[in-house]
C-alpha cells in the first residue's frame, strides 16, 4: 500500500544517497515533497516569438507579454547626468532590446553574452522600430531548460533548488521531474483539510486539486485556485487558533471582577500637573469596563510615541490596588523596567503604595527581599522585566498586568501564569500603529483601544537631514540651548570603534566631544554593554540634570521619559530602522517647549536624501528595496505621525517583520501574507469565528476534520488556547 508517509524512496531515480541529501533540508516522505511548494513560475502559454510580439503591439495589444532570447550584447548609454543600460537579444525571429535606468551597474553585471532568459513585461516599439522591454521580469534558464521550453506548453514551476541538493548533482531538471512523479502518484491520496462545506462555498479546489495545480498548472486560472487554497486554508487555521484563543479568554476562563474605589484615583488624578486628555479618558472607561467584568481584560492600548499610555496604565494598577488586589507592568528592558520604576514611584509619592523592583541583574539579597514582600503582598505594584514571570516568582493575589512595547509577548506570559493558576486582567501597550485589518484578523483576539491624540501642550518636532560637515554647527547649537536648560541625546549606531565598519562609536566620541566641542558642558554616556547598575546610575543623573548631554547608542530606544531632553542628534542615521527612528525621536518633545531631531548622514548622502522625492505607487518592488534608505530617511523628515511612519515602513519592509507572529503562539503564515491576501483573510476570519462561535469545544461531528487537524499540526500553538 502506498501512502503519502513514503519514504521518498519510493520515487523512482530517488535512491539511499539522493533520499539523504533531500533529508538535509526537511523533506524525508512523499507528503514533504508534495507541500515543497515551487516559488515562481514561467507562463509558457504567453510564451511569443519577437516577430509576433512585433505584430501584436502594432496592433494595439497593450498587455505583459514573455519571450526567450539569447543576450547578444550589452551597451552603456549616457544622455547628459542620466545613464541606461540596453542589453539585445535574439530569438529564433528576430532581435529585440531590454532597458534599464536604473540598477545599472547590477544588470550589466548580472547579463553576460550566450545566456538565455524568459523576458517578461509590457513590450514597446521604439521610435527606431526596435522592440523593447523597459525594467522587464527575468528568469535565467538552465541550457537544457530552454530546451525544455521551446517544447512545452505549459506553465512551468521554478522551486528553490538548495545548495545541499545542487551539491549532489541534482538540477533545477532532476527535481522538477522527483517533484512530478510524486504528484503524479501520490497527490490522489491527499487527504482533504477544509470542510467541505467551506470548500464549496468559496469555490476553492479540493487539496487533491490544489496539490495537482500548484506543481503543474492547468492554466493560470487553475493556478491562481491553488494558490488561493493553500492560502485560506493557513489563514483559516490562524483564524481558528484566534478564535479559540478569544473563546478561552472571554468564556471559559474565570477573571476577577474589580470593585474600583474611586478615592485613591481622584486623589492622584488631582495630583498631576496637567489634565487627562479626552483619549486617555476614552480608553481608561474602556480599561475599567473591562476590569470590573469577569471576563479577564486581554485588551492592546495603541497610541504614539509619547502620547501618555504610561500614566493610563498606572490609573488601571491604582484601580486594581484600590480594590486590594495586585498590579504589574512589565517592560521589555532591564533600563526602561528601571525607568518606569523611577517614574512610578515619583508619580505616586503621596499615596503611599508599596512597590518592588524585579529584574535579572539584582542582588541576591536585595531579590530575596523583593520576592518576600511580593509573596506577603506587601508590595502592591511591581515593575519589572520577565524576570516577572519565572517560576520561582509567588504573588499574593496578582490581578493585573500590564505589558509594556512589546504587543504580542503578553500571550506566553499570560500563559505561564495560568499554568500558576493566575488569571489576570492583561493589557498590552504598543507605540506600534497597528493597520485596522490586522486588529480586526491577527489580532482578533484582543480588544483594541487607541489614544488618537496627543497632549495639547505639544509642539511638532523640528526634524533636519543634514551631512556630517554640519556637526560643528549642531554642537554649537547644543551648547547654546545648554545654557537655556535644553538637554541633548546623541546617538551613534556603535558602542566601541570596529576595525570592519567605519560606522561611528559611541565611546570614541565621548572621548573627543568633551574635551573639544563640548567642553563647555556636562556630558554623560551610557551604552548596552554597561551593567543595569552603572545604566540606572547614569540615567538618574541625566534626569536630575547632572548632565547636559548624554552620549549613547539606542538603549535609549523604547520608553525613555526625560521631559526637558529636546534635543536629539542621530548619527549615521541611515543605519537604522524606520521603526527605530521614530521610536528615538519619541525621545524628545516630551514637554511644552521646542524640540529637534537632528539625523546625520554622509554628507553626499544628505544632499541626495534632501532632494529625493519619492512615490510608491510609481516605484517597483525592486527600485523601493533599492532606494529604501532614503525612504526611510526622507520620510522622518515629512512625517511626524507615527500612523504615517508604521505605513511607510509596512511598505519597505512587509508585515513580517512589524506585526510578526513571531513569539505571538501563533504559527508563522507560509503561503499567506497578511495585508496582500486581506480579502482572503476576511473570510477566512469570518468562517473561522463562526465555527468557533457555534461550537467552541469542536465537538460536532463536522467539526472533528477541523479539531483532529488542528491536534496533528497545531499542537506547539494551541497549548496558548488551552483548547481542546
Ligand atoms: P508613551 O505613550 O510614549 O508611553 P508617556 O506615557 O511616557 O508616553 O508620556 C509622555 C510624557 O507626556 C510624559 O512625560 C507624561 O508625563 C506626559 N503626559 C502624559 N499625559 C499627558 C497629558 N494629558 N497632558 C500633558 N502631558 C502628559
Ligand atoms: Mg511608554
Amino acid at each position: 500500500m502506498t501512502s503519502l508517509s513514503d519514504s521518498i524512496q519510493y520515487i523512482k531515480s530517488v535512491g539511499p544517497k539522493r533520499a539523504e541529501s533531500f533529508k538535509k533540508i526537511g523533506l524525508e516522505t512523499v507528503k514533504d515533497l508534495l507541500f515543497y511548494f515551487p516559488t515562481r513560475y514561467l507562463d509558457r502559454t504567453n510564451l511569443l516569438t519577437s516577430a509576433k510580439v512585433m505584430q501584436y503591439v502594432i496592433n494595439g495589444y497593450e498587455g505583459e507579454v514573455t519571450v526567450i532570447g539569447e543576450v547578444v550584447d550589452k551597451e552603456l548609454m549616457r544622455f547628459g547626468k542620466k545613464q541606461v543600460l540596453k542589453v539585445k537579444m535574439r530569438d529564433s525571429a528576430g532581435f529585440f532590446e531590454c532597458v534599464w535606468f536604473q540598477g545599472i551597474k547590477y544588470f550589466k553585471n548580472y547579463f553576460n553574452t550566450h545566456e538565455v532568459y524568459a523576458i517578461s513585461a509590457k513590450p514597446v516599439i521604439t521610435r527606431y522600430g526596435h522592440l523593447q522591454f523597459a525594467h522587464p521580469d527575468f528568469d535565467r534558464l538552465a541550457d537544457a531548460e530552454s530546451t525544455e521550453f521551446r517544447n512545452t506548453g505549459k506553465i512551468i514551476p521554478f522551486y528553490r533548488l538548495p545548495k545541499e541538493l545542487k551539491s549532489k548533482n541534482i538540477g533545477e531538471l532532476s527535481l522538477r521531474k522527483i517533484i512530478n512523479l510524486a504528484v503524479e502518484n501520490y497527490a490522489h491520496l491527499a487527504k482533504e483539510t477544509l470542510p467541505l462545506s467551506l470548500v464549496r462555498k468559496h469555490k476553492l479546489l479540493s487539496i487533491v486539486e490544489a496539490l495537482k495545480n500548484i506543481h503543474d498548472p492547468e492554466n493560470k486560472n487553475k493556478l491562481r485556485s491553488a494558490i488561493k487554497r493553500f492560502k485560506f486554508e493557513e489563514l483559516f487555521y490562524l483564524e481558528i487558533l484566534i478564535a479559540l484563543r478569544r473563546t478561552t479568554l472571554k468564556r471559559k476562563l474565570k477573571g476577577y471582577s474589580f470593585k474600583i474605589h474611586t478615592k485613591p484615583i481622584k486623589k492622584f488624578l488631582d495630583s498631576l500637573p496637567f489634565e487627562l486628555t479626552k483619549a486617555q479618558l476614552k480608553v481608561l472607561s474602556e480599561i475599567k469596563k473591562d476590569m470590573m467584568s469577569e471576563q479577564p481584560m486581554n485588551r492592546l492600548l495603541q497610541g504614539d510615541v509619547g502620547s501618555g499610555k504610561t500614566i493610563v496604565a498606572v490609573i488601571a494598577m491604582l484601580m486594581a490596588i484600590s480594590d486590594g488586589a495586585q498590579a504589574a507592568i512589565m517592560a521589555p528592558t532591564e533600563i526602561l523596567a528601571n525607568q518606569h520604576f523611577i517614574n512610578i514611584n515619583r508619580l505616586l509619592k503621596d499615596l503611599g503604595i508599596k512597590t518592588g523592583l524585579v529584574i535579572g541583574g539584582q542582588k541576591k539579597s536585595e531579590r530575596k527581599q523583593v520576592l518576600d514582600d511580593i509573596a506577603s503582598g506587601e508590595i502592591q505594584l511591581i515593575v519589572g522585566t520577565h524576570a516577572l514571570f519565572e517560576e520561582s516568582i509567588k504573588f499574593k493575589n496578582l490581578r493585573l498586568v500590564v505589558i509594556d512595547e512589546q504587543h504580542r509577548f503578553g500571550v506566553i506570559q499570560r500563559s505561564k501564569l495560568i499554568e500558576k493558576g493566575i488569571v489576570p486582567d492583561v493589557l498590552v501597550m504598543s507605540a506600534t500603529p497597528i493597520p485596522r485589518t490586522l486588529t480586526m484578523t491577527i489580532y482578533g483576539d484582543l480588544d483594541v483601544s487607541v489614544i488618537d491624540e496627543m497632549p495639547a501642550n505639544r509642539k511638532e518636532i523640528k526634524t533636519v537631514l543634514t551631512g556630517e560637515k554640519k556637526l560643528p554647527d549642531i554642537y554649537k547649537f547644543i551648547v547654546d540651548k545648554a545654557k537655556e536648560g535644553y538637554q541633548t541625546f546623541i546617538v551613534y549606531p556603535l558602542v566601541e570603534d570596529s576595525e570592519k565598519l567605519t560606522l561611528k562609536a559611541a565611546t570614541s566620541h565621548f572621548e573627543d566631544l568633551r574635551k573639544t566641542y563640548l567642553r563647555e558642558v556636562r556630558v554623560g554616556m551610557i551604552h548596552g554593554k554597561m551593567n543595569w547598575r552603572d545604566k540606572e546610575e547614569v540615567m538618574k543623573k541625566f534626569a536630575a540634570k547632572e548632565f547636559d548631554v548624554l552620549i549613547s547608542t539606542t538603549v535609549i530606544e523604547v520608553g525613555i521619559d526625560i521631559p526637558d531632553a529636546n534635543i536629539l542628534v542621530i548619527n549615521d542615521a541611515f543605519q537604522f530602522g524606520l521603526a527605530q527612528l521614530h521610536q528615538l525621536r519619541g525621545r524628545v518633545g516630551r514637554s511644552g517647549k521646542q524640540a529637534y531631531c537632528i539625523l546625520v548622514a554622509k554628507d553626499e548622502m544628505a544632499t541626495r536624501i534632501n532632494k529625493f522625492n519619492f512615490n510608491f505607487e510609481y516605484m517597483s518592488k525592486s527600485e523601493i528595496e533599492k532606494y529604501k534608505t532614503l525612504i526611510r530617511l526622507n520620510s522622518m523628515v515629512k512625517y511626524s505621525n507615527g500612523f504615517d511612519i508604521a505605513e511607510v515602513d509596512l511598505k519597505l519592509r512587509g508585515p513580517g517583520d512589524i506585526f510578526g507572529l513571531q513569539q505571538s503562539g501563533f504559527p508563522d503564515l507560509k503561503y499567506a501574507d497578511i495585508i496582500q491576501d486581506s480579502e482572503i483573510l476576511y473570510s477566512a476570519k469570518d468562517e473561522a469565528f463562526n465555527i468557533i462561535k457555534n461550537d467552541p469545544d469542536l465537538i460536532k461531528a463536522e467539526n472533528q476534520m477541523i479539531k483532529n487537524h488542528l491536534l496533528t499540526n497545531y499542537r506547539q500553538n494551541l497549548k496558548y488556547s488551552q483548547v481542546p
